[in-house]
């Protein structure tokens, strides 16, 4: 099971996983046309080798474990993440289709400031 990037990554986006992976696994990159489109970045599920090294770089406490870990609030993301397995070129479009369906149905935790969602994601 691979790691997920959740809602407090909206509005953050500032791509301090991507520079820690090991693997590379996490996209869009800044180099990559997606970038400016994506709302959120996307950890492809099969290439994640589950090393844990992005959990501590991120300053927003977005990313969790694995889909089982994930709160409730942010399930519909782990569908988001997991787009990457398709390897499709509108893979982006499509998951960006699920966040932003994720931020109207969850306005009450996009009032809050970023640095501090992950703390409300389990209330
Ligand atoms: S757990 Fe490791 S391999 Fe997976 S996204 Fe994070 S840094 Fe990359
Ligand atoms: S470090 Fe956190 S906020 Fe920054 S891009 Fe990665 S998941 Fe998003």
């Amino acid at each position: 099971m691979a790691f997920v990037i959740t809602d407090p990554c909206i509005d953050t986006k500032d791509t301090a996983c991507v520079d820690v992976c090991p693997v590379d696994c996490i996209h869009p990159r800044k180099d990559e046309p997606e970038f400016a489109q994506a709302t959120i970045l996307y950890i492809h599920p099969d290439e994640c080798i589950d090393c844990g090294a992005c959990v501590p770089a991120c300053p927003v406490a977005a990313i969790y474990d694995a889909p089982d870990s994930t709160p409730a609030s942010q399930k519909t993301l782990v569908e988001a993440n997991a787009i990457f397995r398709t390897g499709d070129p509108d893979a982006v479009s499509r998951a960006e289709e699920i966040v932003k369906a994720h931020v109207a149905s969850h306005q009450d935790l996009m009032q809050i400031p970023a640095a501090e969602r992950a703390a409300a994601h389990g209330k």
